[in-house]
């Protein structure tokens, strides 16, 4: 093998894991926009599912008995929400209002630590 061979080989080589960089890029940022959208479905299915129910219970027969309830859930909800934002804070999601849902990529991020440890 001359040293032009080897030299024409290792340039082919240096363009194929440059390529393979390219390709594993933009795999990665399709990963993160399709587990967003995935989170942000979860998001909705919740929020669908939630509405379902406060439709069930405010029908006409369960009515009578509803005030006794409705003293006990405020604060089971409240806790119900903290547990659901600290996991998705937990799984690498913002639960801060400007970027809900987006991918925080490993970083700490000091909206969301606001909100976990004084709003909820
Ligand atoms: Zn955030």
């Amino acid at each position: 093998m001359d040293r032009n061979e080897l030299f024409n080989r290792l340039m082919q080589l240096e363009n194929n894991v440059s390529r393979i960089h390219e390709d594993m890029q933009e795999l990665k940022s399709l990963t993160v926009a399709l587990v967003e959208e995935n989170v942000a479905l979860q998001i909705e299915n919740d929020n669908l599912k939630t509405l379902m129910n406060q439709e069930l219970e405010t029908t006409p027969v369960q009515r009578i008995s509803q005030t006794q309830e409705e003293k006990k859930t405020p604060q089971k909800k409240q806790l119900q929400s903290r547990e659901y934002f600290a996991t998705l804070y937990r799984e690498g999601f913002h639960i801060c209002h400007d970027v809900f849902g987006k991918h925080r990529n490993g970083q700490d991020c000091i909206f969301c630590m606001d909100i976990l440890n004084n709003k909820l």
